[in-house]
C-alpha cells in the first residue's frame, strides 16, 4: 500500500533496518496480486484499490461492490500480525506508535465499513493464497446467502412457499377449501 501517511523517521540506524523496511513494504503488495490472481482464477470478479465509502484517503485492497464485501490483505509487519509484527529494536518506541497507529487506522476503516453495511474480511499477508481464497469465497458465500433470504422474504415465490409449508403442517386435519382459505388470508396478513 503506498501513501501511508508516515511520520519523518527519526533515521534508519542500521542497514539491517533499512532494507527490512523496503522489502516489508514490497511484500506488502506481492501476496496481494497473487491472491487477486487466483480469485481471479476461480471465476470472481472484484475492483480492486476502490475506495472506502466516506474516506477517500483509504482504500480497500479488494472490493466486491454488489456484495459489500471489503477484503484486505494485511502486511504482517505494518498491520502488526502477532507471529510476524515485531516492531524493529532502534527507534523502537517510535516504530511502536507508528504501529500501534496502523492497528487503530484499520479498526477505524472496519467500523466505517460496517457502519456503511459492508462485511470486512482482513487476511494476513503469511496466509497461503489458496486458504486465503477459499477465506474470501466462504465469506462471499455467506453475503449471498444472507442477500437472497432478503430478497425471499420481498420475492412473491418465498411468500408461496412459506403459505404452502404452513397449510401442510396445519391443513392435514381440516377440510381443504377453509385451509386454502385461511392460509391464503394469514399468508397476506402475515408479510
Ligand atoms: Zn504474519
Amino acid at each position: 500500500m503506498a501513501g501511508f501517511a508516515v511520520p519523518t523517521h527519526p533515521g534508519s540506524s542500521s542497514e539491517a533496518v533499512s532494507r527490512r523496511m523496503s522489502s516489508a513494504r514490497r511484500r506488502d503488495t506481492a501476496p496481494e496480486m497473487l491472491l487477486r490472481r487466483e480469485l481471479h482464477r476461480r471465476g470472481l470478479r472484484f475492483r480492486v484499490v476502490m475506495k472506502v465509502p466516506g474516506n477517500n484517503r483509504r482504500t480497500i485492497d479488494i472490493a466486491f461492490t454488489r456484495r459489500r464485501l471489503a477484503v484486505f490483505v494485511d502486511g504482517c509487519f505494518w498491520h502488526g500480525c502477532p507471529d510476524h509484527g515485531t516492531a524493529p529494536r532502534s527507534n523502537g518506541e517510535w516504530w511502536a506508535r507508528k504501529l500501534a497507529a496502523n492497528a487503530a487506522r484499520d479498526a477505524d476503516t472496519d467500523r466505517v465499513l460496517t457502519e456503511a453495511g459492508w462485511g470486512v474480511l482482513r487476511i494476513w499477508e503469511h496466509v497461503r493464497v489458496h486458504d486465503a481464497a477459499d477465506r474470501v469465497q466462504a465469506a462471499i458465500s455467506d453475503a449471498d446467502a444472507h442477500s437472497s433470504r432478503e430478497s425471499d422474504a420481498l420475492a412473491p415465490a418465498a411468500g408461496l412457499a412459506t403459505g404452502a409449508s404452513a397449510g401442510g403442517s396445519d391443513g392435514a386435519s381440516s377440510a381443504p377449501s377453509v385451509a386454502s382459505g385461511r392460509f391464503s388470508t394469514a399468508a397476506n396478513s402475515g408479510t
